[in-house]
Order: C-alpha cells, then sequence, then structure tokens
C-alpha cells in the first residue's frame, strides 16, 4: 500500500504552494520566468542585508564606545552570518548560472499547450465549483487524512 504524503502543517502549506504555482503559472515560459525572478528577488534581498552588516561591523570598528547594551546583534552573530551569507551567495550564484542554461530550451507553442492542459490537471482551480463540491464530499469521509485540518 502506498504511503500517504505526510499532512503536518508545513507539508500541508508546501502542497498548497506548489499546486498555487503550477495553477498559476502554468506554461513552461511562465514556469521559468518565475524561478528566474525568483532567484533574483533571493540574490537582491541576501546582497543587501549582506550589505548592511558590513556597514554595521564597520561602523562599530570605528566607534568601540557603543555600549553592548545598545547593539541588539552581537558582533559573534553578525560575523557568523556574513560567513554564512558568502557560501548562500556562492551556491545561488551557481543556480543562477544553471538557470541561464535553461534561457535556451526551445519549446513550441503546442508543447506550450500540453503544459497548461497538464497543470490544470495537476492543479485545478480550488474555487472552481466541482472542486468545491469534491472538496466537501472528502472532508466530510472520516477516514479522511486532512479532516483536522478543515479551516
Ligand atoms: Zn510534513
Amino acid at each position: 500500500m502506498a504511503e500517504e504524503p505526510c499532512q503536518c502543517s508545513d507539508c500541508q502549506r508546501f502542497y498548497k504552494e506548489h499546486d498555487r504555482l503550477i495553477r498559476e503559472f502554468p506554461t513552461f515560459k511562465q514556469q521559468l520566468e518565475l524561478n528566474w525572478v525568483s532567484i533574483q528577488s533571493f540574490i537582491t534581498l541576501c546582497n543587501k542585508v549582506t550589505h548592511e552588516l558590513q556597514n554595521e561591523l564597520s561602523e562599530r570598528e570605528s566607534a568601540k564606545d557603543i555600549s553592548l547594551e545598545e547593539r541588539h546583534i552581537s558582533d559573534t552573530e553578525i560575523t557568523e552570518a556574513l560567513d554564512e551569507l558568502e557560501s548562500v551567495n556562492a551556491y545561488i550564484y551557481s543556480i543562477e548560472a544553471l538557470m541561464e542554461r535553461i534561457f535556451d530550451a526551445k519549446i513550441s507553442n503546442n508543447i506550450e499547450s500540453k503544459f497548461k492542459e497538464i497543470a490544470n490537471e495537476l492543479a485545478p482551480d480550488p474555487l472552481n465549483m466541482d472542486r468545491l463540491i469534491l472538496n466537501r464530499l472528502f472532508h466530510q469521509n472520516p477516514d479522511s487524512p486532512d479532516k483536522k485540518n478543515i479551516s
């Protein structure tokens, strides 16, 4: 017997988000753009935070009279975070470089239609009437694994 997928709140949030991204970005091109912009926003935010932390550290070095109480983030915490962010940065730029190669893929309009068709099967609109009725039936089933998560 196949194992039931995990129904903890984190996994449920993941399934929901996963399906939403398929539903709202149902073509190859849209998925590619979505992932590209997602990586770019991650890079932008990490770089900005890194920059701010570096500034904060150097300001502290030039003004050593700031009392320890005024620092809600310790020097050690900043130094460790900068190390972490440096390695994250290296990985994320590798992902970016790999993604650039996916942009070379050529997908015809007919195949894009196939993507849409499959996306619709994988993640139908939850506000679609048929789906709402189906969900209601599902939640009424006492054996339903997620009956405890009705909102
Ligand atoms: Zn889980």
